[in-house]
């Protein structure tokens, strides 16, 4: 099949609807900053809810010492140990495992779930060796990475407010998952003792500060997407006459919520309709990994309905939901053959479309690219959006001098079209001279001694 002038119609109607030139990205930028705001002044009814997390003490690279990190955050978890050696040792030894969780505990009760999590940690600490010591007297820390929304309430104490992606076990939402966490461990008769309960974000800004006293920002783009940073304690008026105003604290900004000005299209609009969260999560709708290939595919589905690229009807697989994902799009966009042959296979094999043409072909890589300029350019320009705020709340100390912003999340890592586009968008958004003392890198640590380092930079035996 071959396109029609009704196709390159709907191509350039959606890359238009799709476009992020520098006055839309100025905008967002500016919004997430303003809305930043809000969200620091007071709880509920703002788009970004800026939670507190009760970290203000990120590792300095002195920590040493023998600490444990459990990451639980979608099908799998991970356990890991870690010998730290301070500042000239840094990190001398460090083992982890990865546990798929059975699809039964993502259904059942609390208890199961936190028992086989203990069960498995339990079995992975009788195996530490002789590499690792643990100085006598003292019981084994844990840095706890929950990736599910938590009302924090201290570094060592949150509450889940509920599960999601695709987890509903029942009897924890309103608990302590620490507590839960622990009670699991007495009855598997485990001794350790959680020192930081911390989001993914957190866990990755920890990390990148290990190595990098000049990490202020950490950002996730991997199925979902998120972003914290170093926020001043004089700046969150909502904690004032709760805790101390001097120092900082780490603020998980939840920005997946943030929602005005985005140029959105009538294909985002649907997706989003579809949704289990309709509403909800938007800019995470437009930027993130669950969603580029499904927006492609709605894009190409319309293709089929009403043009003629793929043959005035639509396969079943087209209509499919999901079926294209992201690793599609960027398979597409590498693709170096004059033919374009790997895409051909892809719009076969993913999408039931054969016999595509040259033409065709040229057109769903336009699609694919309009789509990912979005994403990276709205990414970069979140980005920017947090580096003004705290410029501006710090006389010009952020664009002055070097700034780290570390990034993680298998989008950011496996798509390059995508993390050009960040870059472009942050140069043309603050100039070249002053993005030079910006630095978007992906971050070291990826899986997650970053929560382990927390246990260490807040050890109850410091
Ligand atoms: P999660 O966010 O679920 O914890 P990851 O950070 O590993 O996990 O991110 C997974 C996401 O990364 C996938 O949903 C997918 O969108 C994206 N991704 C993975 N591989 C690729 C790839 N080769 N090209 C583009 N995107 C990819």
């Amino acid at each position: 099949s071959s396109a029609s002038r009704k196709d390159h119609a709907i191509v350039k109607e959606f890359r238009e609807g799709c476009a992020a030139p520098l006055p839309v990205l100025r905008r967002v930028a500016e919004g997430i900053a303003a809305d930043m705001r809000k969200g620091l002044n007071s709880d509920g009814g703002h788009s970004l809810p800026m939670i507190p997390t009760f970290v203000n003490t990120l590792p300095s690279g002195n920590e040493e010492g023998l600490f444990y990190a459990l990451d639980l955050g979608g099908t799998n978890f991970r356990v890991l140990r870690v010998q730290l050696g301070g500042k000239d040792g840094r990190v001398i030894d460090t083992e982890f495992e990865q546990v798929a969780i059975p699809q039964d505990l993502m259904f059942g009760t609390s208890e199961e779930l936190f028992d086989f999590i203990a069960s498995r940690l339990g079995t992975f600490v009788q195996k530490e060796s002789g590499k690792f010591h643990l100085p006598s007297g003292r019981l084994r820390e844990i840095g706890f990475t929950f990736s599910f929304p938590v009302k924090q309430t201290s570094i060592d104490s949150g509450i889940l407010i509920k599960w999601t992606k695709g987890f509903a076990v029942s009897g924890t939402a309103g608990k302590d998952v620490v507590s839960c966490l622990n009670q699991a461990m007495d009855r598997q008769g485990l001794d350790m003792r959680v020192s930081a309960l911390v989001n993914d974000t957190v866990g990755t800004l920890a990390g990148a500060r290990y190595w990098d006293d000049d990490a202020m920002v950490a950002v996730i783009l991997g199925t979902g997407t998120n972003a914290c940073y170093v926020e001043r304690m004089d700046c969150i008026p909502k904690l004032q006459g709760h805790l101390p105003a001097n120092g900082d604290m780490i603020i998980n900004t939840e920005w997946g919520a943030f929602h005005d000005s985005l140029p959105l299209t009538e294909f985002d609009k649907a997706l989003d309709a579809a949704s289990i969260n309709p509403g909800e999560q938007i800019l995470e709708k437009t930027i993130s990994g669950m969603y580029l290939g499904e927006v492609a595919r709605r894009v190409f589905l319309k293709m089929a309905e009403s043009g003629a690229m793929f043959g005035g009807s639509a396969p079943d697989k087209l209509s499919t939901p999901f079926v294209l994902r992201t690793p599609h799009l960027c398979a597409m966009q590498q693709d170096q053959s004059s033919d374009l042959k790997l895409v051909g296979k892809i719009l076969s094999d993913t999408l039931g479309v054969d016999d595509s043409s040259l033409g065709i072909r040229e057109m769903a890589i336009d699609i694919c690219d309009a789509i990912v300029k979005r994403g990276g350019r709205l990414a970069g320009a979140g980005i920017v959006g947090i580096l003004q705020k705290m410029d501006a709340d710090s006389k010009g100390t952020i664009f002055r001098k070097r700034t780290v912003v570390a990034m993680d999340g298998g989008l950011y890592e496996n798509y390059p079209h995508y993390r050009k586009y960040i870059k472009e968008a942050v140069i043309g958004l603050l100039g070249s001279e002053i993005s030079k003392n910006v630095v978007i890198e992906h971050s070291k640590d990826g899986s997650g001694i970053g929560a382990a380092l927390l246990a260490a930079a807040n050890s109850k035996y410091a």
